[in-house]
């Protein structure tokens, strides 16, 4: 089968290494606008049962992928002048640009063509070039805008603002950090990826970005008026930035996963609030779920329509969840009276998925501070 894939982000790589495993006879290419070395960003998260995922499907990147890991078992709640912890959430961190490389490795051990510095703005002909096109491009898709018609898709554009910054100050843990000043609540989530950086990335409503004026202020009067909002938990180090900038989330669904023989994953397909983490997960386990397809099935579409009807029901069930969570940060000024070991259990159990019960078996200790409802000094 010859695969033209566009974007060589996780989604994309990763469907790449499954499919050479499975058929060496495929001619599999990808196209990337970017170089080898070029990322946006820091860090990226997976919990667990992602990881006995990726080990399932390809041990040998699963190997490589862990070796670069930094692993922890806590979210960090920071309310006021006190820190909750809850333990028994397993996740680890790795550097968005690392996962990259390991991936672009594997693809290439196993035979995959990668085209670095190729944009593609001709999809058409490539489509018409090949038995498979895969839209692997990302948020802002070219391949869905180019065919909306077919693939008619959701776009809602999120009223909260966030940016993603980097920083020396290592977050051992999920730490989820709420400041006030008079302009409003801001919220920091920031963890661990590698021995010595951290991501941080800050989230605030509308009515709190006007007051603060960071519209008028360029990065580098962004970078200290954030800097100065959450100075007492970066302890002297300075925020990162990598070309960030202030976004708005994009919520992305399509009523259409595919049609003849183009389809989408990952990001271009839909998107989960980076609030629960998910979005590389998401890709890669998108990737997964289309490679089986194709391994149960040789025709394009057949094997497109059981991807479609196999993994849609996942997808929607996540992207529920992601909304609630989501939702919650678009409204944590409200939540700002309640104690920080409240406020902790609300932040915890926000998407809906995670219950009293899962709490208790996670972190009794945590659930019992709760209950008493007091022990906490602040
Ligand atoms: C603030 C923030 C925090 C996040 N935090 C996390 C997290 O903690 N954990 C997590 O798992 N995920 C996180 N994500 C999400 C994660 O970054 C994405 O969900 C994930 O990378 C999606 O993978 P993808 O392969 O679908 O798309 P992408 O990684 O976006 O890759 C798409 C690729 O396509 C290329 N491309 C696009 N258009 C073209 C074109 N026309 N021609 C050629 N190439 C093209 C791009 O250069 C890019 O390399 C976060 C995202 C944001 C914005």
């Amino acid at each position: 089968m010859k695969i033209n894939i566009i974007g060589g982000g996780p989604a994309g790589l990763y469907f790449a290494i499954l499919m050479k495993k499975a058929d060496a006879g495929h001619q599999i290419r990808i196209y990337e606008r970017n170089g080898p070395d070029d990322t946006f960003g820091w860090g990226v998260v997976f919990s667990g049962k992602t990881l006995a995922n990726l080990r399932a499907a390809d041990e040998v990147s699963h190997a490589d992928i862990t070796k670069e890991f930094e692993a922890w078992d806590n979210v960090d709640v920071v309310h006021r002048q006190t820190k909750v912890s809850i333990h028994g959430n397993s996740f680890s961190g790795i550097a968005r640009l690392q996962l990259l490389k390991i991936l672009q490795r594997r693809a290439e051990e196993l035979g995959v063509e990668i085209k670095f510095h190729s944009e593609i703005h001709d999809v058409e002909s490539l489509r018409h070039d090949c038995d498979l096109l895969l839209a692997a491009d990302g948020v802002n898709s070219t391949v869905r805008l180019r065919y909306a018609e077919q693939f008619q898709p959701e776009l809602d554009i999120r009223a909260n603002r966030y940016i993603w910054y980097g920083t020396h100050q290592l977050f051992h843990g999920l730490t989820l950090t709420f400041r006030e000043n008079s302009a409003g609540v801001f919220a920091a989530h920031s963890y661990k990826f590698s021995p010595t950086t951290s991501t941080f990335i800050v989230e605030c409503d509308p009515q709190t970005w006007s007051k603060a004026g960071l519209e008028q202020m360029n990065s580098e009067e962004t970078l200290d008026y954030v800097g100065d909002v959450f100075a007492q938990d970066l302890n002297g180090h300075k925020l990162l930035s990598n070309n960030s900038k202030w976004i708005n989330f994009l919520l992305v669904r399509n009523r259409k996963w595919f049609f003849e023989n183009v389809v989408l994953i990952g990001d271009a397909l839909h998107t989960a609030h980076f609030s629960i983490g998910s979005g590389t997960k998401l890709a890669i386990e998108d990737a997964i779920a289309l490679a089986e397809s194709f391994r149960q099935h040789t025709e394009v579409s057949e094997a497109l329509d059981h991807f479609e009807k196999s993994r849609r029901p996942v997808i929607e069930d996540y992207q529920a969840a992601a909304f609630e969570s989501m939702r919650w940060f678009e409204n944590a000024a409200q939540y700002m009276n309640l104690r920080p070991i409240e406020l902790a259990y609300v932040l915890m159990t926000r998407s809906g998925r995670v219950s009293y019960d899962d709490l208790k078996r996670r972190d009794p200790a945590f659930i019992a501070q709760y209950e008493l409802g007091h022990g906490l000094h602040e």
